[in-house]
């Protein structure tokens, strides 16, 4: 008896949407399964309407900084609602535009969940009932969800899947972590006007970027205002009448209209009947996979997060297009997980690729740094003591530059083009030779001697 499917995705997020249409591009007939709105994390509750949030909170200063450029603006109200349901309403649209392209090649969209009985079946469910269909292969890519941690009280917290949907803005807020959703929320909601508390349970933020940019970052975040308790142990989480009491070990508690966990996220692998197909996990409970992203059953492979490699977007839609181009479309190739350039987009951000300079001594003895600490000129005309640093890390014997990491304004865009450079193993001598582009902060690139 042939399959029903040729292959059957479990998730229509970044990584299961490219490789059920790459798939059916080839030919395969293909079905996917999504029980919450097509697009996943990124586009429904992440990186997208994220972006949007840093847009619209970082007018708060551009309106301050355009009056020293002239501009003479009466009023800097804001509405909250009108920010929020116009990211709502891209975020409506980008999910149509994903549906869509489900629909235009062929692939029939399941919304409900999905489960695996064995290696080739998949049971259904959804509102009108139970069914089961066939395939040949199986792609899970179901992603991972906010970790809330085992206190008492937790789940009086939100975390960032309902951030996006706060009826109306809390006048504080205490951000549990450290990390990229910690730092950008921290920069959203401080500019937006809330006042803003960040704990984290070491003295580190944003352990795997360079130290000088995460030094820079808090300096300046702590100079706009934001409050960071470092080496600070939740115990718990009470209601009051305002908000919510979050006590701690050995200090006072702290009080805030809003929680916001953003301690992390953990691979989805419940529920989906790994157990029964023989799927084997790793020890930090993501599905193990290969180069190829094969699992340990040679008809089912898994892609993105759920995999827990590299918890990016880009990342999860090359792993999705390497899966389908391997196995359907005859041209085998796997995802180089080195040098991957990433950004946090706090106020101001962090771009990065390569080694930091710490991660380069260890690995390659002797090496060279390069920085240049400057106040970008807009700044400078704003009155806005804030300073942007770059820092190159160069391997010394071979004059490659390893490494790249940069806080200032734009520095993810400019980042982006910086990493071609790292990725194709560049020397500093060939960053020499390259003229500034002037007056521009990327200038600083090729200037640093
Ligand atoms: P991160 O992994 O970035 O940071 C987690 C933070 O929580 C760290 O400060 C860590 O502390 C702390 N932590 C970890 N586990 C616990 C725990 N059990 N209890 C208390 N604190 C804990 O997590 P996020 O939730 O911010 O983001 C999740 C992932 O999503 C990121 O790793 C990233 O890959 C992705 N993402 C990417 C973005 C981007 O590309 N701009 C934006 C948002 C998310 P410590 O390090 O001190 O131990």
């Amino acid at each position: 008896m042939p399959h029903d499917f040729d292959l059957f995705v479990i998730g229509a997020g970044s990584g299961g949407v490219r490789a059920a249409r790459v798939a059916a591009g080839y030919g395969a007939r293909v079905g996917i399964a999504e029980e919450h709105k097509v697009g996943g994390t990124c586009v429904i509750r992440g990186c997208v309407p994220k972006k949007l949030l840093v847009y619209g909170s970082h007018f708060a200063e551009d309106l301050v900084d355009a009056r020293r450029f002239g501009w003479d603006l009466p009023s800097r109200g804001f509405d909250w609602p009108t920010l929020r349901d116009n990211v709502l309403a891209e975020v409506d649209r980008l999910n149509g535009i994903y549906e869509t392209t489900l629909s235009s090649h062929d692939v029939a969209l399941h919304r409900g969940r999905a489960e695996l009985v064995d290696a080739h079946t998949i049971r259904l469910s959804s509102a009108d009932g139970d069914r089961t269909v066939t395939a040949d292969k199986v792609l899970i890519a179901t992603g991972a969800r906010p970790l809330v941690p085992k206190l008492p009280g937790a789940e009086l917290g939100i975390t960032s899947n309902e951030v996006f949907h706060l009826e109306h803005l809390p006048k504080s807020v205490v951000i549990a972590g450290g990390g990229y959703i910690a730092n950008e929320f921290a920069g959203i909601f401080h500019e937006l006007g809330v006042k803003v508390t960040l704990i984290n349970r070491t003295d580190v933020i944003l352990r795997q970027y360079e130290a000088a940019l995460r030094d820079r970052l808090m300096q300046i975040s702590t100079m706009k205002g934001i409050r960071f308790v470092l080496n600070c142990e939740p115990t718990g989480v009470e209601r009051t009448d305002g908000g919510i009491r979050l006590t701690r070990k050995g200090d006072d508690p702290l009080d805030a209209d809003l929680l916001l966990w953003a301690v992390g996220r953990r691979p989805n692998v419940e529920g989906l009947g790994l157990e029964a197909a023989g799927v084997a996990l790793t020890e930090k409970h993501a599905i193990a996979v290969d180069a190829e992203s094969r699992t340990n059953v040679d008809t089912i492979w898994a892609v993105g997060d759920v995999t827990d490699r590299v918890q990016l977007t880009p990342v999860a839609i090359r792993e999705g297009q390497a899966f389908a181009d391997t196995v359907f479309g005859n041209k085998p190739w796997t995802v180089d997980h080195s040098c991957i350039p990433s950004a946090v987009f706090s106020n101001p951000p962090i771009a990065s690729v390569g080694l930091t300079e710490a991660a380069a001594k260890n690995k390659l003895g002797q090496v060279r740094i390069y920085a240049s600490d400057f106040r970008p000129m807009k700044n400078v005309l704003a009155g806005r003591n804030e300073r942007s640093l770059y820092k190159l890390v160069v391997d010394d014997a071979s004059d490659v530059v390893v490494g790249a990491h940069m806080i200032g304004p734009d520095a993810p865009e400019i980042l982006q083009a910086l990493a071609i450079a790292v990725k194709a193993k560049l020397t500093k001598a060939q960053f020499d030779q390259t003229v500034a582009l002037h007056p521009t902060m990327a200038e600083e690139l090729v200037l640093m001697r």
